[in-house]
């Protein structure tokens, strides 16, 4: 089994319930489980166009190869209704896989790790969230990376349903 981690976004339609669906969608695969998931954030488009994007990061354990990971995560985008009609425009749902254990690779049609999991506040939240001593080789611990994504505009949202242990944020007195 290979660990990997999968980032979910998206910036069209209610995206909270199609990354819940997708990640649903996810799990019933074969060969596949995923071990946690991270809340839900809110982010402003970095070069793309539309609203702000919803995001969010899984771990999963697969004995697929990356390439047979990559055909799972298009086939889900293409379910959810994913459209190319440009590039980086505003869409339902976009899986990237991050990180894929023991395969570091430069091919275009799959580039791993990804090569933007560094630069990008709506990656490096969710994923340290949920791996907070997160190490990529070759670029060392990724919450060093922090500090230069701090002007990227983003937000966590309330938990529903994660693997985090946040409290509600409405509490009734006790009274
Ligand atoms: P996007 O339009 O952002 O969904 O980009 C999708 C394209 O990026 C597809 O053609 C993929 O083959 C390619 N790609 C390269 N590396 C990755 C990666 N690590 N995860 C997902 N897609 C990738």
């Amino acid at each position: 089994m290979a660990k990997a981690f999968i980032g979910f976004g998206g910036n069209l339609g209610d995206t909270r319930q199609i990354i819940t669906d997708a990640i649903v969608c996810l799990a019933l695969r074969n060969q596949l489980q995923i071990i946690q998931k991270s809340c839900f954030y809110q982010s402003a488009p970095v070069d793309a166009a539309g609203g702000d994007y919803i995001n969010s990061v899984v771990h999963v354990e697969t004995e697929l190869s990356p390439y047979g990971l990559l055909h799972v995560c298009q086939t889900i985008e293409q379910q959810f209704g994913r459209e190319r009609p440009y590039e980086n425009a505003p869409r339902t749902l976009d899986l990237d896989i991050l990180f894929f254990e023991g395969v570091a690779q430069g091919d275009t049609e799959l580039t791993l790790p990804h090569p933007r999991i560094t630069e990008r506040s709506f990656v490096l939240l969710p994923l340290l969230e949920i791996a907070p001593d997160f190490f990529l080789p070759e670029f060392g611990e990724l919450k060093q990376y922090l500090p230069k994504v701090a002007h990227q505009r983003i937000e966590k949202l309330a938990c529903r349903n994660c693997s985090c242990e946040e409290k509600p944020q409405y509490r009734p007195s006790a009274h």
